[in-house]
């Protein structure tokens, strides 16, 4: 089995998801008490939120990409950014280091093309719904994102940070998400991105109005699929 290298903490109620998701599916995968060869490096959320607040995406790639070659030297095979929104700097940190950086964006639309979804309504912060960078990479894939209007992308933005990151899960806003996803649908939308790492602590993918895609799950499959490919391999 190889080793999965996870750029965490942003923010860390999200790397634990990542890690409980990572391990089950080894376990399940492989049975008796098998888990997951990870190694992660936890960053300080706060300086990274300081720096997104600030524009300063050349600084957060730097950042982000020593943390890469770090896991990469500490023996990672591949490496996970285990957030939506820092994908903004995937590019600059993927030719920092020589294994596989898995991008959530590309996973995500893998799951929705094998699904035959093509519209998706995007739950995620700010700067995944307004900076372009998501919905571009999905276009190159087929994948027309749809984002919520301004109101709403507000109410996602702060339901993530003020509540979701400091770890506290809200009923009422759980259901200001499932009327977004209302109103979405109504917009022409086929399907739900839980586009931010923390979206399905409060929302369950396989019980909303449209068919929901957990960006989190998606990309933590695909590291342990890289990960046992060989193990698996040789097992045949
Ligand atoms: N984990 C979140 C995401 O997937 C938000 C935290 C961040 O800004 O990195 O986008």
């Amino acid at each position: 089995m190889q080793k999965i290298g996870l750029i965490g903490g942003m923010s860390f109620e999200s790397s634990a998801v990542y890690y409980r998701m990572i391990n089950e599916s080894v376990r399940r995968r492989l049975g008796g008490l098998h888990s997951a060869e990870v190694l992660l490096h936890s960053v300080d959320f706060q300086t990274i939120v300081d720096l997104q607040k600030a524009g300063c995406w050349p600084e957060a790639a730097e950042r982000l990409s020593e943390v890469a070659r770090s896991l990469e030297a500490a023996g990672a095979a591949c490496v996970l950014i285990c957030t939506n929104t820092m994908h903004l700097v995937a590019e600059a940190v993927e030719t920092a280091i020589k294994v596989p950086l898995i991008n959530i964006i590309d996973e995500t639309a893998a799951a929705l093309n094998a699904a035959g979804c093509k519209r998706p309504l995007l739950l995620a912060t700010r700067y995944t719904m307004e900076h372009g960078f998501y919905a571009d990479r999905m276009a190159t894939r087929g994948i027309d994102v749809l984002i919520p209007e301004a109101e709403d992308r507000t109410r996602v933005h702060d339901i993530i940070f003020t509540e979701l990151c400091a770890g506290t899960i809200d009923p009422l806003s759980r259901t200001a998400l499932e009327e977004i996803i209302v109103r979405g649908k109504a917009a022409g939308a086929d399907s739900v991105i839980l586009g931010c790492t923390e979206i399905c602590l409060i929302l369950d993918p396989d019980h909303l109005s449209l068919p929901g895609f957990d960006s989190t799950r998606i990309h933590a499959d695909t590291a342990v699929d890289l990960a046992l490919a060989d193990h698996l391999r040789e097992a045949a």
